[in-house]
């Protein structure tokens, strides 16, 4: 401030200088007058110079001050921007562009550096399109080579004539175009993408055959796409709620209400949840085809009705296909009716719904009893036609709300709805019986065939339904084709076969484990006390040394494929030790083994006793087989076969526990056995009951009648000993004699016995 006061002060000095001299002349002052005059005239010049110079100043300063506010703006603009002259003498760069491009103001103004930065034609720019105001977009290339797009807007913001040159100061506003050229990029390849599935849409909907159902908002009638047009046979876009229920299956108009009630009550709804439906419509060809409609209900809000809009897809050969497949599955091929599958699916819901609703069911299992004969003598084809009327009789046997099916071979289940009557099951089982009577005299020839069953309450126990039927198939297991053969299931017995399932399991161990050995007890001619037999004994020994008697596992056996395993191993180790003992020079004598029913009528008996005497040398009359009479009597035309077989080996055959069965001896002499062992009931009372003696010795002299030799077993008193021998009784065998021992104690009995006789 105090600079230009100073400036007009001597600005003024200098034109009272000049005014002075020229009227100092004019007016012809004199000389001292006029030093003073000259001084006046000196002081005005120097004002005058010092005025020029001043005006001169004032005009760079003016320049510089211009600069300055113009560089001020620049700097805290958001764009890029440079100041620059025409000849680019003068360049001055913002920091929002060294910022951008990564040079420093000091290195843009050296014009090589920016030259590397700006395009070559940025440098011509003709004052003309400065004039014009025109944007120009292009890259400047940053330090380190990267390109960005940028666009720049350049006006004249001052003018200054120096020394008699106009310069003109240009302002470049620059704008950074990356982003927006990265958006723009991504526009063009998102309006692309969105074009390809637009077009991937339409393809896919011609493709796959999807129509469009929406219903228009606040309308009754449904917009009807072009696929759906030609998928129903429909040639207008537009039909009314009424035409297309119309459309609808009878039976699936109840979907069709369902809709459009939806729309009714959509204060809940979500309209981002897609629903799913299936129904029967009317199509282009007239006739019902299934049809999948997945669709989302816009609520309607204040007064705005909800509409509903959705795809709709042709699934009638998916539904074939379902149905096939489910047939397949669960359909039963010989009897039509349901299998297994579908009995155990159904049983499962029926199980599940029980335990909510407090009801209950029966669950029965039938089996044709020899089946396999039915087949072997009439022949597989009249077989099936067996089971096909079998599949009828079961189906007309249900009651309402029960269902049934062919759960295996000749095996068939129906869940009965109880009723309260317990008796309900064994009646619907007694019908089906004589039903099965009634069919089979025109299928089977007149051969008859009957069945047996189990059965079971839902409620009998099992945590599901697989437990249940395992219930009734167990007591259908239970059952024997004869007198029971209508089982209810019983958890007790049940029990108790499952601990001879295990038992079995360890018996089978134990067999492997070698730890099934043999005793021998012997036995004794009575009339001169030699030994004249040893019967092989089974004992199970555990390796904690318990031994376990035969009773208690030979049952077991024989319920299970295991008891062949067991006498096998019983003749070849009886066969076996004999023939030791024999060769080591002790009198011969027989080895009696026991054989059970299963050995006698499943097994090719006479083999492996054939078998067992080649493999071990043992000649057959050294051999015994002890047969028990309920045994013989089971099947007595077949036990006879067997037994003439057997004894045509050479090998003895003895009944075993007589008296203890129905039989008589009359009986008795049709067998071809050559000794009769009388069981230890009667020897146990001999001494004190007369009865006993009576019986026993009738027996023995009857026996003798017949050329039977007996034998007494159980003896262990020296009265009973003397009572038999004295009774005809031919041997003995009993703990008075001598119990079941191990081979190597049995040996030294033998040794001993080889030179004591027994003192009658
Ligand atoms: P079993 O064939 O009648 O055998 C006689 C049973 O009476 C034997 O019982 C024997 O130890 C017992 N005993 C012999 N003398 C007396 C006596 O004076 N007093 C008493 N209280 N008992 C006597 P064990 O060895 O327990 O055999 C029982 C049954 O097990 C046998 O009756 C037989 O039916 C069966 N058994 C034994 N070993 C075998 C075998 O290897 N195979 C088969 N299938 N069954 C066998
Ligand atoms: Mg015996
Ligand atoms: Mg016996």
């Amino acid at each position: 401030m105090r600079r230009r006061f100073t400036k007009w002060i001597i600005i003024a000095a200098a034109y009272v200088a000049a005014a002075l001299t020229v009227l100092n002349v004019a007016l012809r002052i004199p000389a001292y007058t006029s030093v003073i005059m000259i001084c006046f005239a000196a002081v005005a010049a120097v004002s005058a110079a010092i005025l020029i110079v001043s005006l001169v100043n004032f005009e760079q300063e003016r320049i510089f001050r211009e600069r300055e506010n113009i560089s001020r703006i620049m700097q805290n603009i958001n764009s890029m921007a440079i100041l620059w002259d025409a000849d680019f003498h003068y360049v001055e760069v913002n920091n929002e562009l060294t910022k951008s491009i990564g040079y420093t103001s000091e290195d843009l103004s050296d014009i090589k550096t920016l030259k590397k930065v700006l395009p070559a034609d940025a440098f011509a720019p003709s004052l003309q399109a400065i004039v014009n105001n025109r944007d120009e977009e292009f890259y400047v290339t940053a330090k380190g080579g990267a390109k960005v797009c940028t666009v720049w807007n350049t006006s004249i913001v001052s003018v200054t004539t120096y020394k008699k040159r106009t310069r003109y100061l240009m302002l470049s506003i620059g704008l950074d175009l990356s982003e927006t050229v990265r958006m723009k990029e991504d526009l063009i390849r998102y309006s692309k993408d969105l074009s390809e599935s637009e077009s991937r849409y339409t393809l896919s909907m011609e493709l796959s055959e999807i129509g469009l159902l929406l219903k228009e908002p606040g309308s009754s009638s449904y917009f009807i796409s072009e696929q759906l047009r030609a998928m129903l046979g429909i040639n207008v876009s537009n039909i009314s709620a009424g035409v297309l229920r119309a459309r609808f299956h009878p039976s699936d108009v109840m979907i069709f209400d369902a809709l459009e009630g939806a729309m009714e009550n959509t204060h809940n709804a979500d309209n981002n949840t897609v629903h799913y439906t299936e129904f029967r419509m009317l199509a282009a060809d007239n006739t019902y085809h299934w049809y999948q409609f997945r669709y989302k209900i816009n609520p309607g809000k204040n007064k705005i009705l909800a509409d509903i809009g959705g795809a709709i897809l042709d699934i009638t050969k998916d539904k074939e296909k379902d149905s096939l497949i489910e047939k397949m599955a669960y359909i039963d091929d010989i009897t039509q009716i349901y299998n297994r599958n579908k009995f155990m699916q159904i049983g499962q819901e029926t199980f599940e719904c029980c335990a909510e609703a407090g009801q209950n069911y029966w669950v029965i299992v039938l089996d044709i009893d020899n089946f396999h004969i039915v087949n072997d003598t009439c022949g597989y084809i009249n077989g099936n036609k067996l089971l096909k009327e079998f599949g009828k009789i079961v189906k007309e046997s249900l009651t309402k709300g029960g269902f049934g099916a062919r759960i295996g071979g000749d095996n068939f289940a129906l869940l009965i709805r109880d009723n309260g009557d317990e008796e309900l099951p064994v009646n619907i089982i007694r019908k089906i019986q004589i039903k099965l009577h009634d069919v089979c005299g025109e299928i089977l020839m007149n051969q008859s065939a009957t069945c047996s069953a189990g059965y079971c309450k839902m409620s009998d126990g099992g945590d599901d339904f697989a437990k249940v039927l395992d219930h009734a198939e167990f007591s259908l297991s239970m059952s024997d084709g004869t007198k029971n053969d209508i089982i209810r299931y019983d958890n007790k017995v049940h029990d108790k076969i499952l601990a001879g399932n295990a038992l079995e399991a360890e018996l089978s161990h134990a067999l492997k484990n070698h730890e099934l050995a043999l005793y021998y007890q012997p036995k004794i001619n009575l009339s001169d006390g030699t030994l004249m037999g040893m019967e092989a004994l089974i004992r199970w020994i555990k390796p904690d040394g318990t031994i376990v008697p035969p009773n208690q596992f030979i049952p077991v056996a024989e319920s299970s494929l295991l008891i062949t395993q067991i006498s096998d191993f019983v003749l070849h180790e009886a066969c076996r030790q004999n023939k030791i003992w024999q060769d080591k020079g002790y009198p011969p004598v027989t080895v009696s083994i026991n054989l059970t029913a299963v050995d006698f009528y499943q097994t090719n008996v006479k083999e492996s006793i054939q078998k067992a005497l080649e493999e071990t040398g043992l000649a057959p009359q050294w051999l015994d087989v002890e047969l028990t009479e309920s045994l013989a009597l089971k099947d007595i035309d077949n036990a006879i076969k067997q037994m003439e077989e057997i004894k045509e080996l050479g090998v003895k055959l003895s009944m075993d526990d007589f008296g203890t069965g129905y039989s008589s001896l009359s009986y008795i002499q049709v067998l071809p056995i050559t000794l009769l062992k009388l069981d230890r009931s009667f020897i146990m009372y001999l001494e004190e009951d007369e009865i006993s003696r009576e019986i026993v010795s009738a027996v023995i002299r009857i026996a003798k009648s017949k050329k039977i030799e007996t034998i007494a077993e159980g003896i262990e008193t020296i009265g009973q000993a003397e009572i038999l021998k004295q009774s005809g009784c031919n041997h003995a065998q009993g703990y008075f004699f001598g119990k079941p021992m191990p081979a190597d104690k049995f040996e030294e009995f033998m040794a001993m016995k080889a030179g004591i006789t027994v003192n009658s």
